[in-house]
């Protein structure tokens, strides 16, 4: 009798790591508490996503007042989300299941989509991993531009599915060459952590090549010039992501959204998890798409601030979103350490696939936090 094992394509990356699943699967551990060979046997290669430096840990281990630490590593508006969400969060019913049609109703009058074109999850990320589950199962491909956020790899593989990352030439707007057969397409505009945006022209000419669905992450679209969502009326393959982490200052409090056409958007509304974001989060969703004056004021600051800083460094890349990129003379993880002694935490981008070892992603803080980290890098980085 033979025994034939079908491995689908390119679902182990290195023959090191099929043995350790094969071993980990069939010997023989002498160990009844070893129960982690129940654990899907793709989830033995997944990279860590990296949360980054804790600045209070720093603070105490170096020996720098706390006040003196300035996060510029996670993309966060410094200017905080409307007065009017405090007031709301006093008043959200916290007894109750929640109810998350005001929710839909502010956002369909904020992007002008109808509710029905609307699905909501508990930040961006939560809609990511929830599309993929609609789409990927092991053994598909997803075709991802690089490079981009990390967590469309990472969600990808989180379904059995393989990510085929490609690099891109960092700068250039253009994704081309979709390869046939992929299920699904990440594209990021303005892009993480590179900063630039994707043409009409050219997401539209992917969205007519491919019978992939394409997932386009607008995150960062309230501090550019224009966005893509017109596009979503006309193509049944595309699905856009929103969030209210950044241009609304409410990501502590984890609301995403996205806009899709009604067949997938109600696929995903019986995938979805029912009430993951809170009556909390909902109330302050409401509140601050009320107040869209006091996030066009700080998306304003934010973008002003962010054309200074490139003015004074001109190795930053042009950017839409609130971040600036930039190529190091040094290996950026020295760069990004010596910052860190000074208080300054910024992305170090060797983590991203596509990035290489020497560039960096400066979230663009509060004036008095971009004067500072300006005279440090001066002195951090150079021959
Ligand atoms: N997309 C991009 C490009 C991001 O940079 C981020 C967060 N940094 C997200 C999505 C996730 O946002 P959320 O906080 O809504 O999960």
């Amino acid at each position: 009798m033979s025994i034939a094992i079908v491995i689908p394509q390119g679902l182990f990356k290195t023959t090191g790591e099929l043995l350790s699943i094969i071993i980990l699967q069939f010997v023989d551990v002498n160990d009844p508490a070893d129960y982690r060979r129940n654990l899907l046997p793709y989830l033995f290669y997944l990279e860590e996503d990296e949360a980054g430096p804790d600045p209070l840990q720093i603070a105490r281990q170096f020996g720098i007042p706390e006040e003196r630490m300035i996060v510029l590593s996670r993309n966060e508006n410094p200017y905080g989300p409307s007065p009017r969400v405090p007031e709301a969060l006093r008043n959200a019913q916290l007894n109750r299941y929640t109810d998350s049609r005001p929710f839909l109703e502010a956002l369909s009058r904020y992007t002008g989509c109808s509710r029905e074109s609307i699905v909501t999850g508990a930040g961006m990320d939560e809609i990511i991993t929830t599309i993929c589950r609609l789409f990927l199962m092991p053994g598909d491909r997803a075709f991802i531009p690089v490079p981009t956020y990390n967590v469309y790899g990472l969600a990808t593989e989180l379904c059995g599915a393989m990510p085929i990352y490609q690099p891109k030439a960092i700068g250039n707007d253009m994704v081309q060459d979709v390869p046939k057969g992929v299920k699904m397409v990440f594209l990021c505009s303005p892009n993480n952590p590179t900063g630039e945006v994707l043409t009409i022209e050219n997401v539209r000419a992917i969205l007519e090549e491919t019978d992939a669905i394409v997932f386009l992450d607008e995150a960062y679209i309230e501090f550019s010039e224009k966005s893509l969502i017109e596009l979503v009326s006309r193509h049944d393959n595309l699905v856009v992501g929103r969030t209210l982490s950044k241009a609304f200052a409410l990501a502590g409090m984890r609301l995403g959204y996205a806009l899709a056409p009604s067949w997938i958007a109600e696929q995903y509304r019986r995938v979805a998890p029912m009430f993951s974001i809170s009556s909390a989060s909902l109330a302050a969703g409401v509140a601050a798409l009320q107040d869209l004056a006091w996030m066009r004021e700080c998306t304003g600051k934010i973008i002003a601030e962010r054309e200074r800083m490139k003015k004074r460094i001109s190795s930053f890349l042009p950017s839409q979103g609130n971040f600036l990129y930039l190529k190091t003379h040094d290996r950026s993880k020295d760069v990004a350490r010596r910052l860190l002694l000074r208080g300054i935490i910024v992305r170090d981008c060797s983590i991203f696939h596509g990035c290489g070892e020497h560039a960096l992603r400066v979230t663009v803080g509060l004036p008095e936090e971009n004067e500072r980290f300006m005279d440090e890098f001066e002195r951090a980085d150079g021959p």
